[in-house]
């Protein structure tokens, strides 16, 4: 195949573009040993920011975007992979300075990939993404720090979104009692759907807040940030876990120490991009063997390559809801 389509982005004094178009397998970057025939993609918030050149996001130009591949090995010079095997990628700065999978075609490092679990479909795991995947490195970050269900209520924020509607899931089906706060309280019967217990108006948690405020969640998985963390962690009760891993309402985090040397709350990070190998394999073998597939099928659906730009915008319009997977090819 000497071209390939996929999306390329490109910035110069003419300004930035992004656009549709057959690659030339030449311009490919060198530093890869591995070639994937891309079977699905998907449009995360941070392949939005660069589709929409919203955010600091590409760092090397031009560049494919698309942080998430599923696919088939085509040609490997990796001693782990073959032709055939079917793999998964999450992260890695692909995207950002190496080229992507919004593509048909992907040249990736070994050391990156994932087995696809059997009981996932390259479609399935391209439902989940990056957005999923950290769904569950927060769930497991949350059980090591000794969250359990007896605890008490958990909180989503973010419900609606990628990771939101994923986490909901999982911890549902763990037997955990889910709040979801969301801005789109329409979206209340899909959200209950998924098995959150009760909605609430993100609006009571998006301002600024007292340090200290009335102990109510067990445990928190917050992909907001700023404010909205700030009062989570003001109502974690004594002991309690809140995992961060978004900014979707800003990269702040205006709180104080109170939570935290007041109620013993641990405030925990989690990062998709460089995790290791060992959890990422950990956290997909636990997705295929616990995430719900017609619950998965009710948050995704599928795009082709073409609309993906389009769907960049509307997801930093804040209007989408759950997942969409993009097929590469025809
Ligand atoms: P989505 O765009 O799918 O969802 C984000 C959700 O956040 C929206 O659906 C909306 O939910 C809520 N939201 C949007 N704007 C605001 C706002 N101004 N204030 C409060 N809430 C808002 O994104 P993802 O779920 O894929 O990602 C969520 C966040 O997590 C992003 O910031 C992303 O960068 C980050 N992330 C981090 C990773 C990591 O490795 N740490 C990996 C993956 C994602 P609703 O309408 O229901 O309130």
């Amino acid at each position: 195949m000497p071209s390939f389509r996929g999306i390329l982005l490109n910035k110069s004094e003419a300004g930035f573009s992004a656009t549709l178009t057959d690659i030339d397998h030449a311009q490919s970057p060198a530093d890869s040993d591995v070639e994937i025939a891309v079977e699905y993609s998907t449009v995360n918030y941070k392949d939005a920011l660069a589709l929409t050149d919203k955010g600091p996001v590409v760092r090397r130009w031009p560049m494919v975007p698309g942080i998430d591949g599923a696919g088939t090995v085509i040609a490997s010079n990796h001693p782990q992979w073959k032709a055939g095997d079917k793999v998964i990628h999450n992260g890695w700065g692909v995207g950002e300075t190496h080229w992507g999978c919004l593509a048909e075609r992907a040249k990736l490092k070994g050391d990156w990939l994932v087995p696809l679990p059997p009981a996932l479909s390259t479609k399935d795991a391209m439902a989940i993404g990056t957005a999923g995947y950290t769904a569950m490195l927060c769930l497991m970050a949350l059980e090591r720090q000794g969250v359990t269900k007896e605890r008490g209520e958990v909180l989503v924020t973010g419900a609606s979104g990628g990771v939101g509607s994923i986490a909901i899931t999982l911890l549902a089906a763990r037997g955990y009692q889910v709040v979801a706060s969301t801005g789109k309280l329409s979206e209340e019967g899909y959200l209950k759907s998924l098995g959150a217990t009760q909605v609430i108006d993100r609006a009571t948690l998006s301002a600024a807040g007292k340090p200290l405020q009335k102990e109510r969640w067990a445990a928190v998985l917050d992909s907001v940030g700023s404010h909205t963390l700030a009062n989570v962690c003001a109502q974690t009760q004594y002991g309690g876990v809140v995992a961060a891993c978004g900014l979707a309402q800003g990269m702040d985090l205006p709180a104080s120490v109170a939570p935290f040397i007041l109620r013993g709350v641990s405030l925990v990070g989690v990062d998709s991009v460089m995790a290791p190998q060992a959890l990422r394999r950990e956290a997909w073998q636990r997705l295929a063997a616990e995430l719900d597939r017609a619950k998965l099928a009710s948050i995704s659906r599928e795009v082709p390559l073409a609309d993906a730009i389009g769907i960049a915008k509307e997801i930093m319009a804040g209007q989408l809801r759950g997942r969409v997977v993009v097929r590469p090819g025809d």
